[in-house]
């Protein structure tokens, strides 16, 4: 790697992506900007360029890309614009990149993160749906390319941190009993069952502990968030569904736990703030400030544990079939969350409308086996159409 490192942040306006950027900003001399991408938001991307001044920035939209172009041009930038997915790709798997940030929310960031993979870049992974979805597919392409996959989800940014260094050989042999997945249990924990179906968008978007993407957080108000988590740390880990075991810790100060044979159990601490894990990923194996607090443990004064309760949150256990059933059933599980969200998000359907709607479209769909990527996008696709069927019929 050269001596300042280049960076490509996919979905560098998003949530995760405005943390990455805090991060750099703290460590100019050794990492810069190489491509910043963004979906829609062409006022975030001409402020973040401006800024950073990267060699690329992509946008998916080939006329909103034309309206970044002359507004840099005015500013006087000599930023390359480029535009769809090609340009996500491109700038995922560009020779000059060394590390990039996989941000994209969504079966969206599949492609771009699967081509940094295939690069042999150090990955740093937020993107858990192309995981969720390519499972297999993924971790085998990593071995292939030597790729470097780093967690950012806080959870299993945690674990990894938690794990002995060589856990790839088998967790078993590395005396590694369980994986421990922490979860806050969202913001409707306590929240009685009958009022479920009357929940609105905003509410669900109120995480207690962190903020985010609006997305990731209905995700977390179902649990389906956990769910996803769970698929992720099997692959990353190479975990059997027993080895997993998901914890409610509504505090959100432990991100995570390692239990081994011995008797021991290791867990990571800290704020609930994505720059640590953030920070982990771009420094490791080196640790580097994040600009986060430091934990006041008095401050937080108890840690509470709980069983998750999957009547509640059926999400959970359709997530844990999913990875059981194998196949494309996790691509599946993940389209037909991401549509039912949405759908949740628009004001179309009630909250309750989410899992029900995903567990109609697993029982109904032909699940084959996800042998190439055009087998998962096909999957994704068909799921998608199954599930805006249903959401119509459901629609409020
Ligand atoms: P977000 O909605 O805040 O940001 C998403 C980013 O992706 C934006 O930059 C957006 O422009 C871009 N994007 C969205 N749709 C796109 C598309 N179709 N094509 C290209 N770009 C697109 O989301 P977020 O909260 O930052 O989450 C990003 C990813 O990180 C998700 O997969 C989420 O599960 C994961 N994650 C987030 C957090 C968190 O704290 N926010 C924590 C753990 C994991
Ligand atoms: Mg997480």
């Amino acid at each position: 790697m050269s001596t300042v490192q280049n960076i490509t942040v996919l979905g560098s306006t998003g949530s995760i992506g405005v943390s990455t950027l805090d991060v750099l900003r703290q460590h100019r001399g050794r990492y810069r900007a190489f491509a910043l991408t963004a979906h829609t938001n062409v006022d975030d991307l001409f402020r973040q360029v401006l800024e950073f001044m990267p060699r690329y920035a992509v946008l998916l939209e080939d006329s909103r890309a034309e309206e970044l172009r002359n507004r840099l041009r005015q500013a006087g930038s000599d930023t390359e614009v480029l535009a769809g997915m090609d340009g996500l790709v491109a700038v995922a798997e560009h020779a000059d990149v060394d590390q990039v940030m996989a941000a994209i929310v969504g079966a969206a960031g599949l492609l771009p993160t699967l081509a940094a993979v295939r690069s042999g870049k150090r990955v740093l992974l937020a993107n858990k749906e192309a995981l969720v979805m390519s499972g297999q597919l993924f971790m085998s392409a990593v071995k292939r390319s030597g790729a470097e996959l780093l967690p950012i989800d806080s959870e299993h940014n945690a674990i990894f941190q938690c794990m002995p260094v060589d856990f790839a050989d088998g967790l078993g042999r590395k005396g590694v009993s369980r994986i421990l997945l922490t979860g806050s249990g969202g913001p409707f924990r306590q929240l009685p069952l009958a009022q479920f179906a009357e929940v609105t968008p905003e509410q669900a978007c109120a995480h207690p502990n962190w903020s985010m993407g609006r997305k990731i957080s209905v995700d977390s108000a179902t649990m389906m968030n956990k769910g996803l988590e769970f698929i992720e740390a099997c692959w990353l880990f190479s975990a059997s569904v027993d080895q997993v075991q998901v914890v409610v810790h509504p505090q959100s100060v432990i991100h995570s736990m390692v239990q081994y044979v011995d008797g021991s159990v290791l867990a990571q601490m800290g704020n609930p703030d994505m720059r640590t894990p953030i920070a982990f990923g771009l420094g490791w194996p080196e640790r580097i400030a994040s600009g986060v607090a430091p934990l006041d443990l008095v401050d937080v004064a108890r840690l509470d544990f709980q069983q998750p309760d999957e009547g509640r949150f059926p999400c959970l256990r359709l997530a844990r079939e999913a990875m059981m059933a194998g196949k494309t059933a996790s691509v599946v599980l993940n389209a037909a969350n991401e549509v039912a969200v949405d759908a949740f998000l628009a004001g179309r359907v009630r909250f309750t409308a989410i899992p029900a709607v995903i567990e109609s479209v697993l029982g109904r769909m032909t699940l084959v086996e996800a042998v190439d990527i055009d087998t998962i996008l096909r999957a994704d696709q068909a799921a998608r159409e199954m599930a805006h069927g249903l959401l119509t019929q459901q629609a409020k």
